[in-house]
């Protein structure tokens, strides 16, 4: 329990009289409060995450990957600390806008940016990533003057195969034949961008990625007497969502990166870069929270016992869409000892929403509150209506207060974009 709470919780969660605490606040009054489903964030740990990254990689511009999620709140407080945004729609690109990021901390992604991001980048002077060679003229024309090319280094991460983007055959970034093309008609862009895959629980594939890039920078000036001024390595650590699985800090993952870029570029005797960061999950993932209430105990066989929640795929899809694996525990009664395995099931019309196949609790009762933690990333971001069931709202927790972050979506949301009076 203590392993639990002290790795995979908030910084800031604790039991007090048996319950679980949450910056300060009780688990079952911020259900009470704000009601089922609810993500709790918890604004210590997101600072904390945002001061590893600053910390161990100082003067690196860290641009949150914003679609981890997309939070005008989360993106303000983040700025507070430094930080700036990598986007990737023009939806996101007003999240940030609307946080007051300014454009000389916004990087731009997208292997098809539409026109308006485009422009609303351009307008912003924000760091535009081209993806595509047609893109250069694309970007231009709508304005922009400061660029990154990305570049696929042909490398495969160790990762989920829906989440790895930086092997041959990617969608996105440049083959390498068609990055020196880019940046033979673009000299003045700053450098290079790459990004290995997310949810990375090894280095091997992001060092070796900082040593290709170092030989391609050295490639680039033999060939058209070019360096880059920035570097950047994108995102991708992960974080882990059980306790079994590894785990590492920001400061070993960054400084393992930063020293070896230097050492790679050293050896190539390239002059040093500027270096931009994009982590994501590893910034708000462990800072979330998912509120659940128990409700429908059910035994389906010898060997399983289905809790069902009043959530489920809708508002966390990552069980069904990468095996995802969670834990949970019942906030409301923390202390007492587990009675036996369960599956914890979604409310959906579907066999595959099951949030997690096997957690040890005390036998959970109808109104219980379980509390599934690393679920701050990927999880909203990622959350639909299926089913008609609304999304659920975010609060941001810290010294004894919450603060409502996001409302929860109602039926008349859905409605509203119903048309059916002239039928
Ligand atoms: C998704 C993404 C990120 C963030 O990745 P995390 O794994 O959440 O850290 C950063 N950069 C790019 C280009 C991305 O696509």
């Amino acid at each position: 329990m203590d392993a639990l709470l002290n790795h995979l919780f908030p910084d800031t969660a604790a039991v007090e009289n048996g319950e679980l605490e949450l910056g300060g606040v009780p688990a079952s009054e911020l259900a009470r409060r704000f009601g089922t489903p609810l993500v709790v964030y918890d604004e210590q740990t997101l600072r904390a995450q945002a001061q590893a990254y600053r910390a161990a990689a100082p003067g690196a511009l860290i641009a949150y990957g914003t679609k981890a999620f997309p939070s005008v709140a989360v993106l303000r407080l983040l700025a507070e600390e430094g930080l700036g945004a990598d986007v990737s729609t023009a939806g996101e690109l007003e999240f940030a806008l609307r946080a007051g990021l300014p454009g000389e901390r916004l990087v731009i992604h997208g292997n098809n940016k539409e026109e308006e991001l485009l422009r609303r980048a351009a307008d912003a002077d924000a760091l535009i990533v081209l993806d595509s060679l047609d893109e250069l003229e694309r970007a231009k024309a709508s304005g922009g003057a400061r660029f990154l090319i990305r570049v696929t280094p042909g490398i495969e991460a160790d990762t989920h195969e829906a989440v790895k983007t930086a092997h041959h055959g990617s969608k996105f970034g440049l083959p390498p034949e068609d990055a020196v093309e880019a940046i033979r008609r673009l000299p003045e862009c700053e450098g290079l961008h790459v990004h290995v895959g997310s949810q990375l629980m090894h280095f091997g594939a992001a060092l070796m990625t900082v040593d290709w890039v170092a030989q391609f920078a050295a490639r680039l000036r033999a060939e058209l007497d070019w360096t880059p001024g920035t570097i950047d390595l994108g995102g991708g650590l992960g974080v882990r969502h059980v306790i079994e699985e590894p785990s590492f800090t920001v400061a070993e993952f960054v400084g393992g990166l930063v020293g070896e870029l230097q050492r790679a570029f050293q050896l190539q005797a390239l002059p040093s870069t500027a270096l931009v960061l994009e982590p994501g999950r590893s910034l708000v993932s462990r800072a979330g929270v998912t509120l659940y209430t128990v409700g429908a105990v059910k035994r389906a066989s010898a060997a399983t016992t289905y809790v069902t929640v009043d959530g489920g795929m809708s508002d966390n899809p990552r069980p069904a869409m990468y095996n995802a694996r969670y834990t949970a525990l019942l906030a409301n009664r923390v202390d007492e000892p587990a009675a036996e395995a369960y599956a914890i099931a979604g409310k959906h019309c579907e066999s595959g929403d099951v949030l997690i196949e096997r957690v040890e609790l005390p036998a959970p009762r109808r109104g219980d509150v379980l509390a599934v933690p690393v679920t701050g990333a990927y999880t909203l971001a990622m959350s639909s209506t299926y089913n008609a069931v609304p999304r659920p709202p975010a609060v941001l927790v810290s010294n004894g207060e919450a603060r409502l972050i996001r409302r929860r979506e109602t039926v008349d949301d859905l409605l509203a974009l119903e048309l059916y009076q002239s039928l």
